[in-house]
């Protein structure tokens, strides 16, 4: 991933831990322009070994899903700032007084409010992020998210942000994915959140989108319908291609073990 957050984005996850990362790599495979916001602070990185995540019937190293979240996310088209959000706001009329604000948050409100964008996300490294969407994926973080009006912040003894069944706040284009949006506290659940918020939005967006789907050549053709929009026919020479990049890929990924050393809780930590 690039660190490139100059242009206007469609997306802005902020939060790329699972639930993030699995939302990022719905979006940019639809093609929305996708970034990711993160300082590497994953809960899911104290894991010492994750054995319910479907598909790996030994456990993986948390560490190493991570990592190929990470991968798939930037594989889609997804970028990755590493940064932290310290606030999200959201973007007033075009003739918005900031235009004339020589502060850089300001100017950046009046840019998305020309562009399209209803979103300035400022960080605490790099220039403000304009998008048109926000997906909010930060576990209890919710601080910078103080700023907007029309988010329903609930105080359980740690915060959570309340959406509604799909995940979207009460902010237009505004949503919240995982933990934060009180799903159980599992790594699976947070994931396939992350991917229905994504769907959400899609279907929210003015985009065409009807599933994300790889389907073997002619499924729909052969029965004499378009290729809906988000599918894709691949024929048997592009499947064996694929399969056979994976399998390359997935070797090198498993070769070793993962560097990284366990994570606990920081209470536990000199
Ligand atoms: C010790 C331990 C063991 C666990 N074991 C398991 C297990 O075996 N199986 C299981 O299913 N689950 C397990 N879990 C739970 C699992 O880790 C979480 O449920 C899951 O990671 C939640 O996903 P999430 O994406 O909502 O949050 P996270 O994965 O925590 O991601 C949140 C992301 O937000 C980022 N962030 C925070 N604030 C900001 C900000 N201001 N700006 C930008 N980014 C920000 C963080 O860097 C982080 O990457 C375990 C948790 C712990 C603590």
């Amino acid at each position: 991933m690039t660190d490139d957050a100059t242009a206007a984005r469609d997306v802005a996850v902020v939060g790329g831990g699972v639930a993030g990362l699995s939302a990022a790599v719905f979006t940019a495979r639809q093609g929305l322009d996708t970034l990711v916001v993160d300082p590497g602070e994953s809960i899911l990185r104290r894991n010492a070994r994750l054995e319910n995540f479907p598909g790996f019937p030994l456990g993986v190293n948390p560490r190493r899903l991570l990592d190929l979240l990470g991968e798939q996310a930037e594989t889609a088209g997804a970028d990755r700032l590493d940064a932290r959000a310290t606030r999200v706001g959201t973007v007033g009329a075009v003739d918005d007084p900031a235009a004339a604000d020589p502060d850089p948050a300001a100017s950046a409100r009046s840019d998305a409010a020309a562009d399209g964008a209803r979103f300035v996300v400022e960080t605490d490294t790099a220039d403000p992020v304009r998008a048109r969407y926000v997906v909010a994926a930060t576990k209890n973080e919710v601080g910078y998210l103080e700023g907007i009006d029309g988010v329903g912040v609930v105080d359980r003894g740690k915060s959570y942000v309340d959406v509604d069944e799909r995940g979207r706040t009460g902010v237009d284009g505004l949503y919240a994915a995982g933990r934060l949006a009180e799903k159980p506290h599992q790594a699976a659940v947070c994931a396939g959140h992350g991917a229905e918020v994504a769907v959400t939005l899609l279907e929210d967006d003015d985009a065409a989108f009807y599933h994300d789907w790889v389907a073997p050549e002619g499924y729909f053709t052969d029965r004499g319908r378009e290729v809906p929009p988000g599918c894709e026919e691949i024929d048997a020479d592009e499947r064996r291609e694929r399969e056979s990049t994976a399998l390359d890929a997935t070797r090198d990924r498993f070769a070793e073990p993962h560097p990284d050393p366990q994570e606990t809780h920081p209470s536990l930590e000199e």
